[in-house]
């Protein structure tokens, strides 16, 4: 048996249709193997529509605009150039006539001019760019390629993959708006005029290293990079994350974040960080009725780490007493009372301390690191608040989402495989897409910058092809 597919092709003018052969398909006996289409005859006939689709399009649009849009005379053919224009569905090379302007326009200072070279200013189709990009920010370029290739009729090179990519972060990057000290509009007597917020926003903003390469130089260590997520009880989260060291936008960055999600001046904010200056000085000035707290998820992880070096300490080193007292400190941290936690954080260390310094040992490695506790207990001491009766309220108290959100922006794409080295710029640009697609904006990205992209919400596809 043979399945021939044709299309047909009507200019909706009077004319006649007109019929083309697209793939013909054969069949003899019904086996597994041969019920339905295979992947290659899938991107056959794929390649072929998109084939016929494009030269179609193309054909009519040289047609209308062969003529001067202001005498209508037929313009003079200088002569022919060739585009290649790259699809999903594969590359196809266009005839691009090359036209004498009319006579009839003095003015015009070019004596030609390429037809399609203006519509066609950029040679890579919109829908692929999208799937290079999204897929790239999901896994590394090279398994791109291949379930590019795997799956669509085309050979899917992974420097224009790469290129593709930087070029889609640059666009995302290019909209976030300069940086302001202050994002804060207006004054209270206007924001109270604003309808109420039903609820409040909470954004958690930690830090991620990524693995650094500079030039061939494979040993440059390693860099920050800032990730912060905002939760809101009808909203769906957003994401926001840059490298320090490079972006020179960070407040603007989250300000869009929190556009995204609909905030407005009267909003409550609370933000939940580990106390480094970076992520302190981003929070500042961006919302009037903000709260900063020092995350709880980040004092408990620095006690639990105490609470192990004491366990690793010999009995005779009054080990119960010790764990005692981290009991008692992380009690008195959960409950908000700031200072009776830094006296008992202060003996704590006192009792640590051993006048015959030993500077390998385990109880002063364990003076040190409680030291170091007091400090940041001290220096994070307006940030701190009652956490049990915020928990008691079902309020959030812990960053550990955004250590999640660290995982799945950073470490999932560029930290996991060791041997994956980024530079500065190369990170920032990764995280813009990646992030654009975890919060699911990308595909409406696209349909912003090209108004005529069809706009198929691709579950809507999966639905009706169910
Ligand atoms: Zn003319």
């Amino acid at each position: 048996m043979k399945i021939l597919v044709q299309v047909i092709v009507d200019h909706e003018n009077g004319d006649p249709a007109i019929i083309k052969p697209i793939v013909e398909f054969k069949r003899e006996d019904l086996a597994l193997g041969t019920l339905g289409l295979t992947i290659g005859e899938s991107k056959l006939l794929l390649k072929n529509v998109q084939s016929e689709l494009i030269s179609q399009q193309v054909e009519q649009y040289i047609f209308k605009h062969k003529t001067c849009n202001q005498c209508h005379k037929e313009l003079k053919i200088k002569g022919y150039t060739e585009i290649a224009y790259r699809t999903l569905f594969g590359k196809l090379k266009l005839s691009n006539p090359r036209l004498y302007a009319c006579s009839c326009n003095k003015e015009s200072k070019k004596r030609s001019f390429s037809l399609l070279s203006s519509v066609l200013s950029e040679r890579i189709a919109p829908e692929l760019q999208y799937l290079q990009a999204k897929w790239s920010s999901l896994v590394s370029y090279g398994m791109t390629s291949n379930i590019l290739e795997d799956v669509l009729p085309m050979h899917a090179n992974i420097s224009s993959i790469f290129y593709t990519t930087h070029k889609v972060a640059k666009r995302l990057d290019a909209e976030i708006s300069e940086e302001k000290y202050c994002f804060i509009n207006g004054c209270e007597n206007e924001w109270n005029k604003l309808p109420y917020p039903n609820s409040p926003l909470t954004i958690g903003i930690d830090g991620g290293y990524i693995h650094a390469r500079e030039g061939s130089n494979r040993k440059a260590g390693w860099f920050e990079a800032i990730v912060g997520k905002s939760l809101h009880e009808t909203h769906p989260s957003k994401r926001f994350g840059f490298v320090c060291k490079y972006d020179d936008k960070p407040k603007s960055r989250l300000n869009t974040m929190l556009q995204k999600q609909g905030f407005q001046m009267n909003q409550d904010i609370v933000f939940l960080s580990d106390g480094g200056d970076t992520v302190r000085d981003l929070q500042q000035n961006i919302a009037p009725y903000s709260e900063h707290l020092l995350d709880w998820f980040h004092i408990t992880m620095r006690i639990t780490v105490m609470k192990q070096m004491v366990n690793g300490l010999l009995p005779d080193n009054y080990r119960d007493q010790l764990d005692k007292q981290l009991e008692s400190i992380k009690w008195n941290i959960w409950h908000g009372n700031v200072n009776k936690a830094l006296d008992k954080i202060s003996s704590f260390s006192d009792d640590c301390y051993e006048e015959e310094l030993d500077k390998d040992s385990k109880k002063h490695k364990l003076w040190k690191y409680a030291d170091e506790f007091y400090t940041y207990i001290e220096s994070n001491r307006y940030y701190i608040t009652n956490y049990a009766e915020r928990h008691r309220y079902g309020e959030i108290i812990s960053t550990s989402f955004v250590e999640a959100t660290v995982n799945e922006v950073i470490s999932k794409r560029m930290v996991k495989k060791q041997q994956m080295r980024w530079t500065q710029e190369g990170a920032h640009r990764m995280i813009q897409v990646r992030i654009a697609t975890l919060n699911n904006e990308l595909r409406d990205e696209f349909c912003r910058w090209y108004p005529n992209m069809n706009n198929v919400n691709d579950n809507q596809v999966l639905q009706s092809a169910a």
